[in-house]
């Protein structure tokens, strides 16, 4: 990119705030897996959406591409720009800067951040008002909430409060021409045509950048306990959750792991929660009134379980060994994992984990599986360590060709990215792609929002 346009960029964002030294980019151009890299011209990192609106408005008039950059914690590739960079200039757009988080609305239940506004830093806010918000992940000290929206993520209390979609209740967000979109009602029931904080959401920055968001909030749960229960058959899990439920205890959270992902997390520092070895594990939180402990024990013990320990929550040890497994398995592999999210039917998850499973023998060199997951949403994070990078695409294939056979989703919550765009027609037919690619056109017609994004 000529000096040109970087002076001006330099001109509303501040200089100091305009990077372009390869050393100080090096961070952004990088995904968190290790398995996507690319180049750009510049790092900008705004701090007001004003200042977001003049950087887009610039790149619209100078046609310079723009990737959009939160915590860069996606697994998809989708925050970092394209190895095989289009012709043309490109920048980073980081939120890095815009961390406010407004004071909570007690009655509405509800509070408003900034896009680069951690999810911790918004659940801390929450619960200083005594409220809770309702979207948690692993990586929450660094997602923020224009990530969490702009993949519509899941999380672990996705079963109880449903995904990100369902806690927007209002949105700012900058168009590809650089005018300022605000949707910002905490009412309740307002349906006053196209729901477009609901299209904003999980549009993988391909439509807008998200400046600001309005979340709902929730209760915390007055009182929790956590177990981990080994089990011998994943079909045991449901079992379980039934029976919680039966017995008047609402499921927090469940959580399943395997017993290679338990040793990985083990020599990677967390405890192992029980001595007994076993397939598969669930973690499971649960609420309700009065002893929940010695319901939980009651249940447990009528249970085809082989060995549990439980505590009261918030539980952080047993959640640490959940928590773990990203990054357990990132310091683990010798090449880039193939990470792969996808969904089944919940009825068929004790098959497809097995199918799964069984993919790391069908690659030429030795690899190793680790599957974890959402269990009561039918989620299945597939790990595949040590795979050749050569081989990965074919790896990949065979994982989506399982999930395709057993009626699920190639993306349940981290997005299309870069990573599994060529598969998207396994989850779309072509109208719903044509009308997919159509909305793109007409808000970003000159293609300059994540290029290279959910579309090839
Ligand atoms: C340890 C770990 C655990 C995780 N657990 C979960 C989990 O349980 N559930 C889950 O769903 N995900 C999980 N993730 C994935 C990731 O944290 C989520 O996808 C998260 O929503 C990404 O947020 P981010 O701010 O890091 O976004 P980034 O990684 O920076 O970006 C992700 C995508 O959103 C776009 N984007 C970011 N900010 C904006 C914006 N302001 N406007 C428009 N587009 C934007 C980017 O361009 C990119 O396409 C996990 C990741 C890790 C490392």
């Amino acid at each position: 990119m000529t000096a040109g346009p970087i002076e001006d960029l330099r001109a509303v964002v501040g200089d100091t705030h305009v990077l372009t030294d390869d050393d100080a980019m090096v961070g952004h151009l990088t995904d968190w897996t290790g398995r996507w890299t690319g180049t750009a011209d510049a790092v900008v990192r705004p701090r007001t959406t004003d200042e977001v609106a003049a950087v887009v408005r610039l790149c619209a008039e100078r046609g310079v591409a723009i990737c959009i950059q939160g915590g860069n914690t996606g697994l998809v590739g989708g925050s970092v720009p394209p190895t095989d960079r289009p012709a043309g200039p490109l920048i980073i757009l980081s939120t890095a800067r815009m961390t406010d988080v407004d004071e909570v609305d007690v009655v509405g239940r509800c509070v408003g951040a900034q896009a680069g506004a951690t999810i911790d830093a918004i659940d801390s806010r929450a619960q200083r008002d005594g409220l809770m918000f309702p979207v948690d992940l692993a990586s929450r000290e660094s997602a923020t909430a224009g990530g969490v929206v702009a993949t519509n993520a899941g999380g672990v209390r996705m079963i109880r409060h449903g995904n990100t979609r369902g806690q927007v209740l209002g949105i700012e967000a900058v168009l590809a021409d650089g005018r300022v979109l605000r949707r910002w009602t905490s009412l309740v029931k307002d349906n006053v045509g196209y729901d477009l904080p609901g299209l904003l959401t999980g549009s993988e920055g391909t439509l807008a950048v998200i400046t600001r968001v309005l979340f709902r909030l929730v209760a915390p749960p007055a009182a929790t306990i956590v177990t981990v229960a080994a089990v011998d058959h994943v079909e045991n899990i449901f079992g379980v959750l039934d029976a919680f439920a039966a017995r008047g205890l609402r499921v927090e959270a469940a959580e399943v792991m395997t017993e290679s992902g338990l040793q990985l997390v083990h020599e990677h520092g967390a405890r192992r929660p029980v001595d007994t070895e076993s397939p598969f594990y669930a973690l499971i939180e649960v609420s309700g009134t009065g002893d929940v402990e010695a319901v939980v024990v009651d249940v447990l013990d009528g249970a085809p379980v082989t060995d549990a320990a439980l505590e009261p929550g918030p539980a952080r040890a047993l959640w640490a060994v959940r928590e773990r497994h990203t990054e357990s398995i990132s310091r683990s592999t010798t090449t880039p994992v193939v990470k792969l999210d996808v969904s089944v039917p919940i009825r068929a998850l004790p098959e497809a984990m097995a199918e799964l499973a069984a993919v790391a023998g069908m690659v030429d060199h030795p690899c190793r599986p680790v599957l974890f997951g959402h269990v009561g949403d039918g989620n299945i994070h597939v790990n595949l360590l040590d795979v050749p990078e050569d081989q990965a695409e074919s790896v990949t294939g065979h994982v989506f060709g399982i999930v395709a056979a057993n009626g699920g989703s190639i993306s349940a919550e981290h997005g299309i990215g870069r990573a599994k765009v060529p598969w998207t027609h396994l989850g779309r037919s072509d109208v719903d792609l044509s009308s997919m690619r159509a909305i793109k056109d007409a808000w970003d017609p000159h293609g300059l929002l994540n290029p290279g994004v959910l579309f090839g």
